[in-house]
């Protein structure tokens, strides 16, 4: 466990919620449905989504990772209790995430957000291309100030390449969005020194500066029955987010207003990094990252760079390697000199073709609309960043 004193430090810095600009909030199944009856609780509902939307008018950008569809999906189907067989399962999400689509749609419109549903697999967030994709969507969502509610695509996700619970999809989601903060809302009130109903002197821990094999050791295995994820996935979410540069907290979401409330400082766990989500990006990119190619830029576009603008086609001079969309490649200048690296936004065959013409043009090029940019700002790590 962390020593006294770093946890006394940390205590004195406790982030304010409201400090915050992008937040992902993960709202459990056995919150949002009742366990007993398999209806919405929409009271509760209703008070969480005024939390989200004052964090929203004070600027914050917000997405919702939502689970619900298996629990919603298996009342209206009838289906048995207990554990579900897969195609079961399957089948109750297709019913049920219309449902909670509609759910969230319903809400949030009623207090004037726009929302967008988006399902994605584990290949979606793990997959560079396509996660490159997901990450686009998500940011013009987000840019619209929409806010997306995510779930997993239950439907299509096999046993073997799913993430099955929603603490370790909602951290892919939160890094993938750069998100400064993760919000888990549980059916716990954060990460006990043991399982508390196990051991009733269990206490609860406020900070965690670092995920230690202590800590991992205090997370047990316990989940509900209708939450797939014990405290040992929300640990798991709590390295994929600390990792990349986003802070994470569990909180109890079982009382009305849950965000509000801890913005009055009530209690939960924060799992906090060194790190914010544009560093920790910038070094995946820079170390990670076995590059694939490179691309030599004439001295405009290295300027332009430089300067913070993204690299356009018309500033590729020449193409090197055989890479795919979402692979790294090395930035040069005129004179072969490595200047940065960056995450390509098309395969070397299509890059070759619009390399040193106008992004109006790579329509008619390409025959599909393209993006503008070859390698997005946001993508690129330059020698000296
Ligand atoms: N994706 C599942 C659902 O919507 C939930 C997984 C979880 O509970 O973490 O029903």
């Amino acid at each position: 466990m962390a020593s006294v004193t770093e946890l006394a430090v940390a205590r004195s810095a406790r982030p304010r919620i409201d400090e915050f600009r992008r937040i992902t909030i993960k709202v459990g199944s056995s919150l949002l449905v009742d366990s007993a009856q398999g209806t919405i609780r929409r009271a509760w509902l209703g008070a969480l989504a005024d939390d989200i939307a004052a964090l929203h008018r004070g600027g914050a950008d917000i997405l919702v990772v939502s689970s619900g569809a298996v629990a919603l999906g298996r009342s209206v189907l009838s289906l048995a209790p207990g554990v579900l067989k897969l195609e079961d399962s399957q089948a109750a999400a297709a019913v049920g995430q219309i449902a909670l689509a509609r759910l969230w749609a319903e809400v949030l419109s009623g207090r004037q957000i726009t929302t967008g549903q988006i399902l994605v697999t584990f290949a979606d967030t793990e997959e560079r291309r396509r996660y490159l994709n997901a990450r686009a969507t998500i940011g013009r969502l987000l840019d619209l100030h929409a806010v997306p509610v995510i779930n997993e695509n239950d439907t299509v996700a096999t046993s073997e390449i799913r993430y099955g619970d929603n603490d370790r999809l909602a951290a892919r989601v939160a890094t993938m969005a750069s998100a400064d903060l993760l919000i888990l809302l549980s059916d716990v009130a954060g990460l006990y020194t043991a399982p508390p109903s196990e051991n009733p002197s269990a206490k609860l821990i406020e900070i965690v500066p670092r995920i230690t094999a202590e800590i991992e050791a205090m997370a047990g295995g316990a989940a509900s029955s209708l939450s797939r994820g014990g405290m040992r996935t929300k640990i798991e979410a709590g390295k994929i987010a600390t990792t990349a540069g986003t802070h994470m907290l569990i909180a109890d979401g079982r009382i009305e207003h849950p965000i509000a409330r801890l913005r009055d400082s009530g209690s939960c766990t924060w799992f906090l990094t060194g790190t914010n989500p544009v560093t920790a990006r910038k070094k995946w990119i820079a170390g990670s990252l076995e590059p694939r190619g490179a691309l030599h830029v004439d001295m405009g576009a290295a300027r332009a760079i430089a300067g913070g603008a993204s690299l356009l086609p018309a500033g590729v001079k020449r193409i090197e390697g055989n890479f795919a969309r979402g692979d790294c490649v090395i930035i040069r200048d005129e004179h072969g000199a490595e200047i940065g690296r960056g995450l390509i936004a098309y395969d070397a065959g299509d890059a070759m073709r619009i390399a040193g013409r106008n992004s109006r043009d790579i329509e008619a090029l390409l025959g599909l609309p393209g993006r503008a940019e070859i390698i997005h700002h946001d993508d690129m790590v330059l020698n000296g960043d």
